[in-house]
């Protein structure tokens, strides 16, 4: 798979973590020294790496403390989101305004150019509606044309070419001439590329864009190169200045160097990434996704993003004291129970805690649980919820009639209520005033 190894010692490096208590200097610095080598040998830059961790670092330092959050979750959360602000945080998308929109493919032989090229002007066709012209501008090899025309034949889009003529300039202003006559919307422009960067492709490629003037120049690159593919992007952002990054090859055995360390050694975008040879094999890249990806760890990401999102201290603090002098009553549990209701799906929920989500799995625990408890409190006398000790057997009967339930599943309701108040103050008075606010979670 994508980036396994990687995966698979970033998820090492975070068990350093497990079973601490909570985030400290050492620990972090333990754990970032592991993910740092994981990166190196990953063949993301070594300026990049460095810079990812001490990121990482000071936002694992200056964390607010979670109760509801380990160390180690709360660190796969730091570092996924790192992660995507690394490759852009957002997707940035192709800019095919004018009419013609001019794009100019740049890149190495080799690269996938060419069968990038095919894919896009499908993508852009089938996707935005868009009316393309191929255009081949490869005249040192024949076969070149051949191909492109070839992929052409399959996605049904015409493609420009002269046999006869050496010069690729002439016909990149002849094929926008073409287009407009034709009433082609979008010219994509296949370039020649060389094994190895050499001035005169790089001369070329220049007088190609200053004669046409393209308002979108991507730069293609084999994702299989890691170092290699960052240091040639840098060598043709110098040269083209261009405006986006096309990673191939992602299907394959790549480590990942390339797509981390791109977008931060040229400050280009990664816009789209080629996963196959075959023409559907493209995606637009999204930054978030990836490091999902990366990180296979979605399922703790999104646990903690909801107890961040559900933590509040406030409330916190008022149920303790509420607690600590045996206050706690059916207003609360209800509260409590629609906190957990508003965290979304119950079985989802569960499923998210690691370990939890196999057990489960056929278990049938929904949110129609709560149905009758809800229904049960909410058929009590605000008098009897906040006073539950007066629920005798005529006010237990009139409550089962009103909520629609039967007797004894008001019994057990309220049974379950005194013992979880009773363990609730244990804990308070036992100085296991964390472990309630994990509880709450
Ligand atoms: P060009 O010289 O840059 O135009 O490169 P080509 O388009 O001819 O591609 C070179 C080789 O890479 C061909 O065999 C392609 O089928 C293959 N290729 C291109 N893109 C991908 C990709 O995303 N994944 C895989 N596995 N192969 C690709």
């Amino acid at each position: 798979a994508m980036f396994e190894n990687l995966s698979d010692r970033l998820e090492r490096s975070f068990k350093i973590l497990k079973g601490e208590g909570k985030i400290t200097e050492i620990n972090v610095a333990e754990t970032l020294k592991d993910v740092r080598r994981a990166l190196l040998d990953a063949d993301v830059n070594y300026k990049t790496a460095k810079e990812f961790t001490e990121s990482v670092r000071q936002k694992a330092l200056g964390q607010e403390v979670l109760t509801a959050v380990k160390p180690h979750q709360l660190m796969i959360k730091i570092v996924h989101d790192e992660l995507a602000l690394l490759m852009g945080a957002t997707a940035t998308d192709v800019n095919i305004k004018g009419n013609p929109a001019i794009i100019l493919m740049s890149g190495l032989q080799g690269s996938g150019k060419t069968t990038f090229s095919g894919k896009l002007a499908n993508l852009l066709k089938s996707k935005r509606g868009k009316n393309p012209l191929l255009v081949a501008c490869d005249v040192y090899r024949p076969a070149a044309i051949e191909q492109l025309k070839i992929l052409g034949e399959q996605i049904g889009i015409p493609v420009y070419a002269e046999e006869e003529n050496k010069n690729p300039v002439e016909i990149a202003q002849h094929a926008v001439q073409f287009a407009k006559q034709h009433g082609k919307d979008l010219v994509i422009i296949d370039t020649a590329g060389r094994l190895a960067i050499d001035e005169a492709m790089m001369t070329e490629i220049t007088a190609i864009k200053n004669a046409v003037n393209p308002q979108e120049i991507l730069f293609v690159v084999d994702a299989m190169t890691g170092q290699d593919a960052v240091n040639t992007a840098k060598e043709f952002n110098e040269r083209l200045d261009f405006n986006g990054v096309v990673l191939t090859k992602l299907d394959g055995d790549t480590r990942g160097g390339a797509a981390l360390s791109i977008r931060s050694v040229v400050n280009k975008p990664i816009k789209f990434v080629g996963t196959g040879e075959k023409l559907d094999a493209i995606d637009i890249f999204h930054p978030e996704r990836m490091a999902d990806r990366i990180l296979g760890m979605g399922d703790i990401v999104s646990l903690v993003e909801k107890a961040q999102e559900q933590y509040n201290e406030e409330e916190a603090r008022r149920l303790q004291k509420k607690i600590a002098k045996n206050q706690f009553d059916f207003n609360d549990f209800i509260a409590q129970i629609q906190q957990i209701k508003k965290m979304g799906n119950l079985k989802d929920l569960a499923s998210m805690i690691p370990g939890v989500g196999k057990q489960i799995k056929d278990l049938d625990i929904d949110d129609d649980a709560f149905k009758s408890i809800e229904a049960i409190i909410c058929s009590m006398t605000p008098k009897e919820r906040s006073n539950p000790e007066i629920l005798n057997g005529s006010r237990r009967a009139r409550i089962a009639k009103g909520s629609g339930t039967n007797i004894q599943e008001v019994n057990n309701l309220i049974k379950q209520f005194d013992q979880t108040r009773k363990m609730m103050r244990a804990m308070t008075s036992g100085g296991g005033k964390a472990m309630l606010r994990n509880m709450r979670r």
